[in-house]
């Protein structure tokens, strides 16, 4: 699948503000995956589909997450984490796309996991560091993702469990597992 089909695909699921940062998470993703030397079509895929379902009814994500393998826990936790995994079954449902690797990277662009895969962690990065973001600390994640992306990943996970935390909102598994497993990678 070419790029302008996959975002005439994304395009009519999507707010039109939520399209322009599906564009700039591409445009960082392919530059990371420049850098890192992770292949381009995979990652302009997985970047194009990664927020294919959020706005999809809440009904129907849980409908997706009741009749697939998807993990039942998932419903415990805030609706937020439910359109990465549902995006991720809905791209092979809906449009055949099968690369474990894209799916994968759509599946863990919110939380992390442990182990990120290349392709993972750079989706999971783009989406953080676009340049419509504006997070406390955003400069530092920025500059760290050109130079060593573990580094960056753990960045954002540790500052994404900062703010949960600060808020007083639950954290879901995976997000604890990605933050684990860098720091044992990074220290
Ligand atoms: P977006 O879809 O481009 O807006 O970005 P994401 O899919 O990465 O994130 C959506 C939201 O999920 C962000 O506000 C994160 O702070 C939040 N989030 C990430 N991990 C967790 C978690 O473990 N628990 C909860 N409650 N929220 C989380
Ligand atoms: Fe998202
Ligand atoms: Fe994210
Ligand atoms: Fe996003």
């Amino acid at each position: 699948m070419n790029r302008a089909e996959a975002l005439s695909l994304v395009k009519p699921h999507l707010t039109e503000k939520r399209y322009e940062h599906t564009i700039r998470v591409l445009n960082t993703a392919l530059t990371l995956a420049e850098r890192y030397g992770v292949s381009k079509k995979q990652t302009e895929l997985a970047a194009i589909f990664h927020d294919y379902a959020k706005y999809r009814p809440l009904k129907e994500l849980k409908h997706w997450i009741e009749t697939t393998y998807l993990p039942k826990d998932l419903l415990q936790f805030h609706h937020e984490l439910w359109h990465g995994p549902v995006g991720s079954i809905l791209i092979e449902f809906e449009h055949g796309i099968k690369d474990e690797e894209v799916k994968t990277a759509i599946y863990y662009h919110t939380t992390g996991r442990k182990d990120m895969t290349p392709i993972e962690l750079i989706i999971y990065v783009a989406d953080y560091i676009e340049p419509g973001r504006n997070f406390p600390g955003l400069d530092d994640v920025r500059n760290m993702a050109e130079r060593d992306i573990l580094k960056a990943a753990w960045m954002i996970s540790r500052n994404t469990i900062n703010f949960l935390m600060s808020k007083n909102q639950p954290i879901y598994p995976d997000t604890f597992h990605a933050y684990n497993d860098l720091t044992k990678k990074v220290y």
